[in-house]
């Protein structure tokens, strides 16, 4: 019932040249692939290049941040609007690298979504725990403040155009994964909580992403618990093989 996505955040890599080679390796090797929504996000350089090589592959163009207003004095930032403009459909708001260095808090997060949305983006919406919070036993009240301060405002009617991804900070880039296990309990807890916050059916229709250190090894495990509906993956998306073999396990597996 719900579309499985399998997103790539590139993060600060690639130029223009070699992301459109990139993307040139990764339309063949998923051309066969149907089920499972497929979303790459380079940097804003490349967003337009990118553009022009996806052609009809399918495939879905994402930045990976953008700014609240839609034009003014706000040197180096980027509109919704603009976004749209070069064929972004997607924008991922509030990775927790924007929060550790630039200074992102649920705040700024609340007010990117809100935009983003209203600009008729689809929003993939991040959230995680670091480590200490995990360890001081906070993991559930951190992701409750997270979800309803940054959809402070938003209404159940534009949920087709919300996606959450459920990304541990202590699992970025790091190597490790939460267990299957860990990571299916919290994305039952998220998906409880759209339901107190909204409703059930809202809760049952969102699509939850897991991210953190995901693989063509983990990817079936985690895809196969009840409440993970994709992957937003950094790392092993940058090499077309290694992100293929995440899209077609997560076919796969549904
Ligand atoms: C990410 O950047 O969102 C991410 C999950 O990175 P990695 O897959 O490298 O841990």
């Amino acid at each position: 019932m719900r579309k499985p996505v399998i997103a790539g955040n590139w993060k600060l890599y690639n130029s223009t040249a070699e992301a459109v080679k990139l993307i040139d390796e990764l339309i063949p090797l998923v051309s066969d692939t149907a089920l499972t929504e497929i979303v790459v996000a380079p940097a804003f350089t490349a967003l337009s290049a990118v553009k022009k090589a996806l052609a009809d592959s399918g495939i879905q163009l994402a930045a990976q941040d953008c700014f609240w207003e839609e034009e003014g004095a706000y040197t180096g930032e980027v509109s919704p609007m603009m976004l749209t403009d070069v064929g972004c459909s997607h924008v991922l708001i509030g990775h927790s690298e924007r929060r550790q260095f630039f200074g992102e808090t649920d705040k700024t997060v609340n007010k990117k979504l809100k935009a983003a949305i209203a600009g008729r983006l689809t929003v993939i919406f991040c959230i995680g725990e670091t480590l200490a919070e995990r360890e001081s036993g906070n993991t559930f009240a951190v992701l409750r403040r997270q979800i309803a301060e940054a959809l402070t405002g938003f209404s159940e009617t534009e949920s087709d155009r919300l996606i959450i991804a459920y990304e541990p900070v202590w699992a970025i880039g790091t190597g490790k994964t939460a267990s299957e296990g860990q990571a299916q309990e919290t994305h039952a807890f998220i998906r409880q909580l759209l339901s107190e916050l909204y409703s059930p059916d809202m809760a049952s229709r969102i699509r939850i992403l897991y991210g953190g250190s995901v693989k063509a090894d983990n990817i079936g495990g985690l895809m196969s618990q009840p409440d993970i509906d994709g992957a937003l993956v950094g790392g092993a998306s940058l090499k077309a093989e290694s992100f293929a073999a995440i899209v077609r396990f997560a076919e796969f597996q549904e």
